[in-house]
């Protein structure tokens, strides 16, 4: 494969850091990616060269501010393949990108006794904004179950949609069990019934190709802090026919047109749906992060993580006692496990300190953990810096933990 993994890691200052002494292995990409030079450079280079709000003064640096801030708007366009530029909305990540759709459609179009579908592997971020507003309106959240394997049960799904459907909200990708789940299927049967679905791609965007006209999704959200960018920015994209029906969700500056004591007339998306100041740095270095991921290319990605996740899971079934959640067909890099007799959060601190960085607990996912009675798990999930010898010194660690449980080195 044509994959120079030295240049890539080489643009991540931070992965030849040393903790406790010993190199980092970087293994809790879907909590969060690093930043590579490319996304560091263009944060300082905002503030080094020019810098002003965006959209309002007619100055040189808040129009050179506002080109390069509209720019990413079209490469976040372009990345995705949506159809027009206002379908992409800005937010602070994932999390308010679902609280927009929940509050806004919801208000618009959810009454009593309407019903809400949401998957059982969803992350807490697009369960709970859809029981508020359920809550507020009257209306219902039904569940989408998945089976031992970490698949959805889209069966189910003809049974579960009735006329009181309103949505469908589900993971491209679901940031425990890894598993990839066959939205444009889940789409297509939703569509049959006229109702749209809501796509939460914080864990899919930087590992697959995402065209969201071939999935004809409705929404699609997702996270730059997951994709190598800044933190606190994020994206909501909608179908233009969604949007423009859907009142506001903060009210502010820049989201109006006329602002009268008598009345207020809104601005037309996507600023109807961006109040106040935004992340202008961070949007900016955001755009760094979505030409890497391309010059790298998604399909690279994907195979390189596809056999960093073979590789893994292999190694990992080495391991007397080894419990692994979620071995969906169609998987992503993310491995979810606990090993008999000793206690994930052990597993994480002592890990920790031979340089290690994993995610223990519940990943945000209760449900997940509820299907499977566990309290929480150990999860590797990889990024496209992370390499076999990483995993390779990671299953010696795991090992150092075991014998210092009692167990017999493998
Ligand atoms: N959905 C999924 C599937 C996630 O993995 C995460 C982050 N762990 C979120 C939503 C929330 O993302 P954020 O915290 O960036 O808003």
């Amino acid at each position: 494969m044509n994959y120079d993994i030295h240049k890539i890691r080489s643009y991540f200052p931070v992965l030849k850091q040393k903790v406790y002494n010993k190199p980092v292995i970087y293994f809790d990409n879907a909590a969060s990616a690093q930043k590579p030079v490319q996304v560091l450079m263009q944060q300082e280079r905002l503030h080094n060269d020019f810098y002003g709000n965006i959209h309002r003064a007619s100055h040189y640096m808040a129009d050179k501010a506002t080109e390069e801030f509209e720019g990413v708007r079209d490469k976040v366009q372009q990345f995705i393949h949506a159809e027009n530029r206002e379908e992409i909305i800005f937010t602070k990540g994932t999390t308010e990108s679902v609280n927009l759709v929940a509050t806004s459609f919801g208000e618009q179009f959810l009454s009593p006794g309407s019903e809400i579908i949401v998957s059982e592997m969803e992350h807490h971020s697009n369960i709970v904004p859809w029981q508020i507003i359920a809550l507020n309106k009257g209306a219902k959240v039904v569940k989408l179950p998945f089976s031992d394997s970490g698949e959805l049960q889209t069966g189910l799904l003809p049974e579960l949609i009735n006329s009181k459907t309103k949505l469908i909200a589900v993971a491209h990708v679901s940031n425990v069990l890894g598993t990839i789940n066959p939205v444009a299927q889940i789409i297509e049967t939703a569509h049959q019934r006229d109702i749209p679905v809501f796509v939460d791609g914080a864990q899919a965007i930087q590992h697959i190709p995402v065209d969201v006209q071939a999935l004809d999704a409705d929404f699609y959200a997702f996270s730059a802090h997951k994709m190598y960018g800044p933190n606190g920015v994020g994206v909501l994209y909608g179908k233009k026919k969604w949007l423009e029906q859907m009142p506001p969700y903060q009210g502010g500056g820049e989201m109006i047109s006329e602002v009268s004591f008598e009345k207020t007339t809104f601005s037309e998306i996507p600023f109807k749906f961006e109040a106040g100041t935004p992340n202008i740095t961070g949007v900016i270095a955001f755009g760094a992060a979505i030409d890497l991921l391309q010059e790298t290319g998604l399909e690279n990605i994907a195979g390189w993580e596809q056999e960093l996740l073979t590789y893994a899971t292999r190694k990992l079934k080495e391991i007397p006692g080894m419990q692994i959640y979620g071995e969906a067909p169609h998987k992503s890099g993310v491995i979810s496990f606990n090993i008999e007799g000793i206690h994930a959060f052990d597993l994480g601190t002592m890990i920790d300190k031979m340089g290690v960085a994993l995610r223990t607990g519940h990943h945000c996912a209760d449900p997940v953990m509820q299907r499977y009675n566990i309290q929480g798990t150990v999860r590797i999930s990889f990024g496209m810096y992370n390499t076999i010898e990483e995993i390779d010194l990671f299953i010696k660690a795991l090992n150092k933990v075991r014998l210092m449980f009692g167990q017999v080195a493998t």
